[in-house]
């Protein structure tokens, strides 16, 4: 069945634009699937206490026939694959981040893979590109909308659109 899958993409390293552009195109060539939206870029500080370069953010719709497990199969070979990503920690820079931040209305929850993704609701570098492509969509699970979401939120890290 065709569900919507709502992805978070990032880079902190190389061309950080054209890295963005190359994953929602590898995206696109996945099977039985299609990019139908795509937030504005945005240049975000990096969360989680270790120096590194600023991030470039973006949030793609991929209406897809995968299930969630094929479909993260899928994004983690676009990683190491494409872009050759190698392991640096959970927080460290990285040339290509790609998140399955929502499922359609799914609830998902397994070793290798939590929808919606479990810091979703606290990252305005994921809550405003989500919010400018799909500013009424609502969380499954904490029931307000992406726009609710986003306002209420208080953070005040650095997020700019390019
Ligand atoms: P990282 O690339 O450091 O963000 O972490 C990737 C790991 O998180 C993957 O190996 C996944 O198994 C796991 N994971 C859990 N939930 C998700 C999700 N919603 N989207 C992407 N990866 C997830």
């Amino acid at each position: 069945m065709e569900e919507c899958a709502y992805i978070g993409l990032g880079s902190n390293l190389g061309d950080r634009e054209l890295n963005l552009l190359r994953a929602v195109a590898e995206m696109g060539k996945l099977p039985a699937s299609k990019i139908t939206a795509l937030s504005p870029f945005y240049e975000t500080d990096p969360v989680g206490g270790v120096a590194q370069p600023n991030f470039y953010n973006a949030v793609a719709r991929l209406v897809t026939t995968l299930a969630p497990l094929e479909l993260l199969e899928a994004l983690k070979k676009i990683e190491t694959a494409v872009f050759r990503r190698a392991d640096s920690g959970k927080w460290g820079p990285r040339s290509m981040d790609l998140d399955i931040l929502l499922y359609g209305d799914r609830v998902f929850e397994e070793a290798r893979l939590t929808i919606p993704h479990p810091r979703l609701a606290e990252r305005r570098f994921v809550l405003q590109p989500l919010a400018d492509i799909a500013p009424s969509l609502r969380h499954p699970i904490l029931g307000k909308t992406m726009a609710e979401l986003l306002a209420s939120l208080t953070s005040t890290e650095k997020v700019v659109r390019v």
